[in-house]
């Protein structure tokens, strides 16, 4: 049984907490390979080695950080295929969509290249007599990440690349249950010539995250995954006296007003509900139909349905994988069980002819679902997609905006002014005008508002070189004697 240990100091480090988890091949159901869970001493450990890393890495020049990150940026370009591999065979997602994961992910490597230009503060010359005023942004320390199950690759990229370039040592804590693309990547940038300490990886599960959330060493913690951890690892790290940002759960709206292009629209939703088997935070999972359109929408996304290719991401063609465990796999399953027994019709019911093996649920489509379902006030992380019917406009934004959830949204119409007044109103943090999945680029921020995100600072980008620097400001002057003089009065500008 293959086994999967830490990444500490520049090399593999196996546990010896004599705990481990299981990795399961979703696409089989079978266990794939164990991977160590990290005692108290052995995160203890990695805190240790990236404090004992920080002064150099953080007085190394600028120029010297940005070309680690360019080799780093070489080496993932040459291996993208191979990390892709690595993650869809523990994710269960198909190798186009792990392709597509790298790329985004590689796109936050690019950005931390600009480095030198990133941390450029501002300079006031003469803001006194002979003074000159001047901020800087300096690196904060030994930072954690946390990262989900759904993007083994691309969520730490988001993390350790601006917050290696901003002079920071990092601990990592991979989600459990796929932990292999982390370590393949933490290879390579020990080749790009990473000094080792800078970047280390503790597998483990909530006895590893608590360490890192008390202890002292540990300056900011970026995390992502579910609502109900977002929070506790929120409060939990704030009361540490942390710098936190924890990005949480989602329900995607996507609402079609009447003059929308409906082949595009179901096009869009059909891409956006079962990509990844709908466990990506971005998913589209409800469905705004006006009214005046809802039947002939909702036909021509059942009709797509039956051409989607699900199956194991190893076999060519396929286009949907498994969930990621069976107990998921199970609970996806129960909203749509329990959709019917409050009222919504089932139009595809994706537990229907599943691969005898692994970890399947079908594409499922379920129309007349209203508020108050479980089906719809949850978030199920699965290829379901609700449909909600609405008078039109006013209503699809209020049902947005009541929304606990305010990670990403959609709306599809022809109806510029209608698109406009969207964007102004709507309260989500990622917005979509016939786009379905409006991840942000690596040069803006990703980040929900609500219960998708707490913290003040959205990750990647912009904010994450905020987040992962603390800016000091220098009011300096130089000896000159026209300007010396006793003066016991409270310093202005003169
Ligand atoms: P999760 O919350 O179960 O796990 C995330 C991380 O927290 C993992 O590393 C896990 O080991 C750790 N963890 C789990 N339980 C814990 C506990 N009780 N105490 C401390 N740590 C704990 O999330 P997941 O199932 O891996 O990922 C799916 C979720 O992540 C979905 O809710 C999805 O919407 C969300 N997500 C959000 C974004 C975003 O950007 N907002 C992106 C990706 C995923």
């Amino acid at each position: 049984m293959q086994r999967i240990s830490h990444w500490i100091d520049g090399k593999v480090v196996v546990g010896t907490s004599g705990r481990s988890g299981i990795v399961f091949d979703p696409a089989t159901g079978e266990q794939q390979a164990a991977v160590d869970l990290a005692s108290l001493a052995e995160v203890d450990h990695a805190i240790a080695v990236a404090k004992a890393a920080f002064p150099a890495w953080r007085a190394t020049n600028l120029s010297r950080r940005a070309e680690v990150m360019f080799r780093l940026r070489e080496l993932v370009d040459a291996n993208r295929k191979e990390i892709a591999t690595l993650l869809s065979k523990e994710h269960g997602k198909v190798l186009s969509d792990a392709l597509g994961e790298v790329a985004r992910g590689l796109e936050n490597i690019e950005f931390a290249c600009g480095i030198p230009h990133l941390l450029k503060g501002g300079y006031s010359e003469q803001a006194s007599t002979g003074v000159d005023v001047y901020s800087i942004k300096q690196p904060l320390g030994v930072v954690a990440g946390i990262t989900p199950f759904n993007f083994p690759a691309m969520v730490p990229m988001w993390m350790f690349a601006n917050a290696i370039a901003c002079g920071n040592t990092v601990v990592l804590k991979p989600s459990e249950k796929n932990p292999s693309s982390a370590m393949f990547v933490a290879e390579l940038f020990k080749q790009a010539g990473l000094p080792d300490g800078v970047y280390n990886i503790v597998q483990g599960d909530k006895l590893a995250v608590d360490r890192l959330l008390e202890h002292p060493d540990v300056q900011a913690v970026s995390f992502v995954g579910s609502t109900p951890i977002a929070k506790y690892v929120y409060e939990t790290g704030t009361r540490n006296g942390k710098r936190v940002q924890a990005l949480g759960g989602a329900k995607n709206h996507m609402l079609v007003l009447a003059d929308a292009d409906l082949d595009m629209a179901a096009d869009a939703a059909v891409s956006a509900a079962y990509g990844s088997a709908g466990e990506r935070c971005m998913a589209i999972s409800v469905l705004l139909a006006s009214e005046a359109i809802a039947d002939e929408l909702v036909a021509k996304i059942k009709d797509r349905i039956p051409a989607i290719k699900v199956g194991p991401a190893s076999e060519d063609g396929n286009e949907m994988g498994p969930l990621i465990t069976g107990e998921h796999r199970d609970k996806v399953a129960g909203y749509i069980g329990g959709a019917t027994e409050q009222g919504a019709t089932v139009v595809v019911d994706g537990r229907d002819d599943v691969p005898a093996n692994g970890f399947f649920v079908k594409p499922s489509l379920i129309d007349h679902v209203k508020p108050g379902m479980r089906c719809y006030d949850e978030e199920i992380f699965g290829p379901v997609l609700s449909v909600v019917r609405v008078k039109g406009y006013d209503d699809g934004l209020a049902l947005i905006n009541d929304n606990q959830f305010g990670n990403g949204t959609a709306i599809f119409t022809r109806d510029g002014g209608a698109a406009r007044q969207f964007e102004f109103d709507v309260q989500v943090g990622m917005v979509g005008v016939n786009v379905p999945i409006p991840v942000p680029v690596s040069y803006y921020s990703f980040g929900g508002w609500k219960a998708s995100l707490f913290g003040d600072q959205h990750m990647y980008g912009p904010e994450g070189i905020n987040f992962y620097t603390r800016s000091k400001v220098v009011t300096k002057r130089w000896p000159d004697p026209r300007t010396s003089k006793v003066d016991l009065g409270f310093p202005q500008n003169r």
